[in-house]
């Protein structure tokens, strides 16, 4: 099997299975094949494009399933896709490998169009390159996606006064990779489409969580200071997280190996998640909550936004920090017992 007949059968082929927006049944539409891909975006709509690279050694190792490779190299681009609250529509796929292994391939292509065809995302594309030997895998995708004009959800527009709130569990799947467990999440993460598509009609801003969620949230905090031209700070009642332990780390704190904080501190710092953090009016709590039970997903509000002046005038004096963290009380956390901040490449 060379180049193209790798190409053929395991993409071509399988991208034409894949259930797909009607734009792709028009016939403007080029996919696989040519020297590039043509389709007419419906109107209406704007275009949403995010791009990750999985590379083998820093995003997986070699002894993980090929279906949970192909499964996450799309999925943390959707998850993208949906803290934009975006529905995707096509995809394209580049990948780098040593030798043409058809039984790994088959798999890793169950992981990628079982996904793809859960959401209805088709491949359109891509890049088939050799790796030289000892040379890491990559694998990287693009997702378009479409959302209402003008109507995309953005990191920059955090109100004052917003509630702060998170999706799903945190923790576990920085405790697998640490502990050697197996963690479901961890290897195939659910991007969360359709609660980033609900959160369109009232959330002010949304980030996911791929770093962990102190330092993700830092970005809503930096992107919207600098947008509203003076500095907003969050207050995260630290022990709101505790409500939102992953299994395992919950397990630990009822074992006693963990105390409650230090679930939390790990929780916070943990990447990997694939959740969204949102803000949103204090007036949309009740709509929030049967969101949740609708999605049957967990919705935590763990904390809110204030100005510097408010934060000045609350604990009467002065902190530097973008994240206030409050303990029970409501009072600031010792700064030293912070917890770290997550995951960054350099
Ligand atoms: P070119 O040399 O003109 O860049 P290629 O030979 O790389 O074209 O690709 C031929 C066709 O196969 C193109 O339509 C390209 O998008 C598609 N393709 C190549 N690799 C992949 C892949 N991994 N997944 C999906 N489509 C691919
Ligand atoms: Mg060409």
């Amino acid at each position: 099997m060379n180049e193209f007949d790798l190409i053929e059968t395991f993409f071509r082929e399988k991208s034409r299975l894949t259930n797909s927006n009607k734009i792709f049944k028009n016939k403007s539409f080029i996919g696989i094949g040519d020297d590039a891909s043509v389709f007419s975006p419906p109107k209406g709509f704007d275009l949403v494009v995010s791009s990750d690279l999985l590379i083998e050694g820093t995003h997986f190792r070699r002894d993980h399933t090929p279906e949970s490779i192909g499964h996450k190299v799309l999925a943390v681009n959707l998850s993208d896709i949906a803290a934009m609250g975006a529905e995707p529509l096509c995809f394209t796929l580049s990948i780098s490998i040593q030798s043409i292994d058809e039984a790994w391939l088959c798999k890793f292509c169950d992981g990628i169009f079982d996904l793809a065809n859960e959401f209805s995302c088709k491949l359109i594309g891509g890049d088939t390159v050799r790796s030289k030997e000892n040379a890491p895998m990559f694998f990287g995708v693009t997702v378009i996606g479409i959302v209402p004009s003008g109507k995309a959800l953005k990191r920059k527009s955090m109100e004052l006064n917003d509630d702060i709130w998170v999706s799903g569990s945190l923790g576990d799947p920085t405790e697998a990779l640490k502990n050697n467990f197996f963690c479901k999440k961890l290897f195939t993460p659910q991007p969360r489409l359709a609660l980033g598509k609900e959160l369109l009609d009232f959330a002010n801003s949304a980030i996911d969580i791929s770093d962990g969620l102190s330092s993700d949230l830092l970005h809503l905090l930096g992107e919207s200071s600098k947008n509203l031209k003076r500095k907003v700070i969050a207050t995260i009642d630290f022990l709101s997280i505790a409500s939102c332990l992953g299994p395992y780390l919950f397990s630990c704190y009822l074992k006693n190996k963990l105390t409650l904080n230090e679930c939390c501190s790990l929780a916070v710092a943990s990447g990997d998640e694939y959740e969204l953090c949102f803000s949103a009016r204090k007036e949309f709590r009740k709509t929030i909550k049967s969101l949740s039970a609708d999605l049957d997903l967990p919705l935590t509000r763990i904390g809110e936004v204030i100005s510097e002046k408010e934060s000045k005038e609350i604990f009467g004096f002065n902190i530097k920090q973008n994240i206030i963290w409050l303990d029970s009380k409501g009072l600031p956390i010792d700064l030293k017992n912070y917890p770290s901040s997550g995951f960054s490449h350099f």
